[in-house]
């Protein structure tokens, strides 16, 4: 159902476009102010656009970061339960199948399903592929049977709302996770188990080791490009990119990542 993205770059050229856009105060319905009647129209195309799941899509769709051990699923995932729901299948897949590569995770694309006209569901943001070149779109039996189970397992417990595409009756996609129904009261409720059921992400501060502060590290690195060693390590280079952030996000400045420099690191 979905391409995989071999050559994209972790860094997104559409990334760096919304951000100056942003920086110009063209994103959203300014853009259409900006550009004239045919971006209006384009604009309001995009709007009532929907991926193959029934999720709306859009080139510009609103995306939250998601890092796990360290490794992003650039450019991002679509706010809400979306990110709520693959974010925990991206962590059980971690904590349980196999360590995320990086590059090798990827969230967002606006793109059609490989070799048809309907949008992929990564044109919404509901939908992950996890370690795309050791699961090749296509092949078959690139994880373990144990491998399997788990993931079978972890699907198990979003009740019918997410699909793994190892497990499609045509070609298969083992890198490759979505959701399956539209918004709806079905994804909220999952959404809401699984959010439950997820720590709170801890509060780290400089001598912090772990997978927690390789999250924050790579998420202060794609956030704002201080080019950290991401060695899971809490440094004074950490420190003085976390105060440097702080301070650009309007928040207290103190080094600490606790739950308010989370939040927006992961917005
Ligand atoms: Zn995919």
């Amino acid at each position: 159902m979905c391409e995989h993205h071999p050559t994209l770059p972790a860094s997104t050229p559409r990334l760096g476009r919304r951000a100056v856009l942003r920086g110009l105060g063209l994103t959203g319905l300014g853009l259409a102010t900006a550009g004239g009647l045919a971006q209006v129209t384009a604009t309001r195309a995009a709007a009532a656009e929907v991926s193959q799941n029934g999720w709306p899509a859009a080139p510009d769709l609103p995306l939250s970061t998601l890092t796990v051990d360290g490794v992003g699923f650039p450019p991002g995932i679509a706010r809400g339960a979306p990110h709520v729901i693959l974010g925990w299948v991206a962590r059980q897949l971690a904590e349980r199948v196999e360590a995320p590569v990086d590059p090798g995770c990827w969230g967002f694309s606006y793109r059609p399903v490989t070799g048809g006209t309907a949008l992929s569901n990564h044109a919404s943001g509901t939908a992950i592929d996890y370690n795309a070149p050791q699961h090749p779109i296509g092949a078959s039996g690139t994880f373990t049977t144990a491998q399997v189970a788990e993931i079978h397992a972890i699907v198990a417990s979003c009740d019918g709302v997410v699909r793994w595409g190892g497990d499609y009756s045509g070609r298969k996609d083992e890198m490759h996770f979505e959701l399956n129904r539209p918004p709806g009261a079905a994804v909220d409720a999952v959404a809401a188990k699984l959010a439950g059921g997820t720590p709170p992400r801890p509060t780290i501060r400089e001598g912090s080791q772990g997978a927690a502060v390789r999250d924050a590290q790579t998420l202060l690195n794609a956030k704002g490009g201080y080019g950290l060693v991401v060695d899971g390590i809490f440094g004074p280079a950490t420190t003085a990119a976390v105060r440097d952030f702080q301070a650009a996000s309007g928040l207290a400045v103190d080094g600490i990542v606790g739950p308010a420099t989370w939040a927006a690191l992961e917005a």
